[in-house]
């Protein structure tokens, strides 16, 4: 490609650059994609430079379809981006990182200083000095013990959060605890911390994602300021990593988070981990931290039953000060049964609207009025099994072939075809969708790349698609 269209590149990237802010967020652009520079195009493919290798890994793999769909809407010239890491940190000087956090002096102890947000889970630091910056994230302030419903389901993550809350000295080592989004991991660990904070505050309870770990690490090897990463860590009575399943992916990182961990447990400080599955069914982070994980004791928390949504549901209207009839928490335990979250958005919804509406009475026709959109998209959600079964049968193979090993073209095909209306059609994660595969998450990386590609040049495919995206939407 000439230098002039080059040129003309970059001078787009700023508009590319406002465009990605307003999809991801001040925060997250801040973070990510701020460091990255474009350097050239060859053959349609847009390279663009890195600061670091765990930067580049983390961009390809959470923004690349999103950058080259904005670039390749500006520039149709544009139908890749490849990211190359522009300058090479020195990682082996860093890798003793925390090792050394014993031999260094102690600092002033880090705590917490924010009171409360709302929503915690979207809460990042951007933090321009990490030195002055607490590492705690804020908690919510109703994410408490006493507004957690417990019942059979999730009574043995109750427990062991108690305990480890109550206990004055270091019980399970680390506490893993575990299940689908939105039933409760988050709001039992900042039960913990605000059960600590409050009974024995000179202990100095470190709550953060695991997103933010990786961030504030990939900051401390950028600016060469690894001695301020490592003081952080150094006061800490208990860790809490909210997420881990973040830390996926071969990294230095995770040997960092591995450090951080052995280190904090050897001298008996508390961990607490979350994430998305068991440590052993954890895809992408190394064997000897999977069991270092699970060497303490490890809780999920399962599916919600019939009984505790009616009895969240119940506590929930009673914290909202609004009255719901019994006919409606059943209607609505019945209906909304995937996770606690959007029960909460639901009930949320509909008290809204009586409250909005001065002395209308919740009723179960006004619930079904109000919620209609959603239960009706409730109804209609489409599951990677339903895919299976209709891409096996538009392109006449069964659903065990598609899942089987054989590579040839007629399987090979359906299968990523598949895959890449699994990625669009539901919100699971390319390792939840690869396991139903009996694949690995990047093997859906890359056939959701390949359908792309051959839908942008190849008519057939794409009308194929076109077809089965419909008829699964309907
Ligand atoms: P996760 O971290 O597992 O995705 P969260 O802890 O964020 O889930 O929970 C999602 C929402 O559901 C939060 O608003 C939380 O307060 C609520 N919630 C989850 N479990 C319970 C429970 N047992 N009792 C009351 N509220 C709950
Ligand atoms: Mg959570």
């Amino acid at each position: 490609m000439s230098e002039d269209y080059n040129t003309a590149v970059m001078q787009e990237w700023p508009q590319v650059c406002n465009q990605l802010k307003t999809e991801v967020g001040e925060t997250a652009f801040e973070s990510w994609l701020k460091p990255l520079t474009p350097s050239s195009i060859d053959n349609g493919t847009l390279n663009i430079n890195v600061p670091t290798r765990f930067m580049k890994n983390w961009v390809s793999t959470h923004y690349s379809d999103r950058i080259k769909k904005i670039c390749g809407k500006k520039n149709p010239n544009i139908v890749n981006v490849s990211f190359s890491v522009q300058t090479v940190q020195n990682h082996n000087k860093d890798k003793s990182l925390i090792k050394q956090i014993k031999t260094t002096p102690a600092p002033a102890p880090v705590g917490f200083t924010e009171n409360s947000v709302s929503n915690i889970s979207t809460e990042w630091i951007s933090d321009t000095d990490s030195r002055r910056q607490p590492i705690s994230a804020p908690l919510n302030p109703n994410y408490t013990f006493d507004n957690f419903v417990h019942g059979k389901t999730n009574e043995f993550a109750y427990a062991a959060a108690r305990k480890v809350a109550e206990s004055s000295n270091v019980s399970f080592n680390p506490l893993f605890l575990y299940s689908g989004v939105g039933l409760g991991k988050t709001h039992l660990m900042h039960a913990i911390a605000w059960h600590i904070r409050q009974n024995d505050p000179t202990r100095n309870v470190v709550y953060l994602s695991a997103e933010k770990f990786m961030y504030k690490f990939v900051r401390a090897l950028r600016y060469k300021d690894s001695m301020a990463f490592k003081e952080q860590f150094r006061s800490v009575d208990v860790l809490m990593v909210d997420d881990v399943q973040f830390i996926s992916g071969k990294d230095a990182t995770q040997e960092e988070f591995f450090y951080t961990f052995n280190s904090l447990i050897e001298e008996g400080r508390q961990i607490i981990i979350s994430a998305d599955k068991s440590p052993t069914d954890l895809e992408g982070i190394e064997s000897r931290l999977k069991s270092r994980l699970g060497c303490g004791l490890v809780a999920d928390i399962h599916a919600t039953d019939f009984d505790l949504r009616v009895g969240i549901l119940k506590s929930k209207a009673e914290n909202l000060g609004v009255e719901v009839p019994e006919k409606v928490i059943e209607f609505l335990a019945h209906k909304i049964t995937s996770n606690i979250r959007e029960l909460e958005g639901a009930l949320r919804r509909v008290a809204a609207h009586s409250q909005l509406l001065i002395g209308k009475d919740i009723t179960l026709e006004m619930t079904q009025d109000v919620l209609k959109d959603m239960l009706r998209s409730y109804d209609r959600r489409t599951t990677i099994d339903e895919i299976q079964k209709k891409v096996a049968e538009h392109f006449n193979i069964s659903v065990k072939e598609m899942q089987s090993a054989r590579r040839a073209r007629s399987v090979a095909r359906p299968r990523q075809i598949a895959m890449y209306l699994a990625k669009q059609l539901t919100s699971r994660s390319l390792p939840e969708i690869g396991r139903k595969f009996d694949r690995d998450h990047t093997t859906v990386m890359h056939a959701v790349r390949k359908v792309e590609e051959l839908i942008s040049k190849d008519v057939n495919i794409q009308e194929n698609v076109e077809i089965l995206r419909r008829m699964l939407e309907s």
